[in-house]
Order: structure tokens, then sequence, then C-alpha cells
């Protein structure tokens, strides 16, 4: 696929496992050393149970939670109309991410459909996307 333009994060102690996890094709996120629970957006500390975090690699298996179809030029170097969509992992309920389902036309995104983790590389950065499992 074609990188578009991303505007990258600024890399730091608590994201940067995050962001360049997709190096090694892991979706590296934070998960509470006291319950299990998988915390994103990624903190520090469980918002459950207030227990400490450390990295661990999800499945970056999941099912489209919902989407929609972007049209408008935000940014003119970007190809029009492409997806956004809140994909829900299937590692824990509710453990969802906004992000952009790739290599599919944008019409045939459904609510759903099962998706995996791909990366795009910028740099050091590595940004999650999905993309449908093939049908058989
Ligand atoms: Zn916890």
């Amino acid at each position: 696929m074609d990188a578009v333009p991303r505007m990258t994060p600024a890399l730091d102690d608590l994201n940067r496992e995050f962001w360049t996890g997709g190096k090694s094709g892991e979706l590296r996120l934070t998960r509470c050393s006291a319950c299990n629970r998988w915390v994103f957006p990624l903190s520090d500390d469980c918002p459950e149970c207030g227990g400490s975090t450390e990295y661990q690699t999800a499945s970056g298996r999941g099912t489209v939670f919902t989407h929609t179809t972007n049209a408008y030029p935000y940014n003119p170097a970007v190809p029009l109309p492409y997806n956004i969509s809140v994909v829900e992992l299937d590692d824990q309920d509710g453990l969802r991410f906004v992000t952009n389902v790739v290599d599919c036309p944008p019409e045939d995104v459904r609510v759903g459909m099962a998706v995996h983790v791909v990366f795009e590389p910028h740099g050091e950065v590595f940004v999650p996307l999905f993309t449908p499992d093939k049908q058989t």
C-alpha cells in the first residue's frame, strides 16, 4: 500500500512500545498487572483497580464496531474517499481503536467484519491499521 501522509505522534515513555511494536509485527498495549485488564487509551495505571500496567502483545484481531467513509479533503494529499473505523479487539469487550480499514474499498467495510492489524511505517513509528480477514 502507498503510505499516505499522517501526523505521527511524539514518542514518550508511555507510548513508545505502542507506536514502535509494529516493527516486529506486534500490537503492544498496556495491561494491568493486577487484574489483567487491557488498558487503552494507554495508561500507567488501571482505571478498573488502580493497579500498575505493563506492556503485553495483543492478538491484533478484532471486528469492525462502527465505521464511516470520509470524502472531505481535510488534507489534500490524502486520496479520497477513505474509511474511518472503530475496531473492537477480540482480546477484551470494549477494547476499541479508532483506525482505518485498508486494502478494501470503503464501501465494502461492514459492522462485524473480521479484521486484523497491519502496520504502516513512518520512520520509527508504525501506525496500526486493520485489514479484512480473507474470506474462505
Ligand atoms: Zn486492574
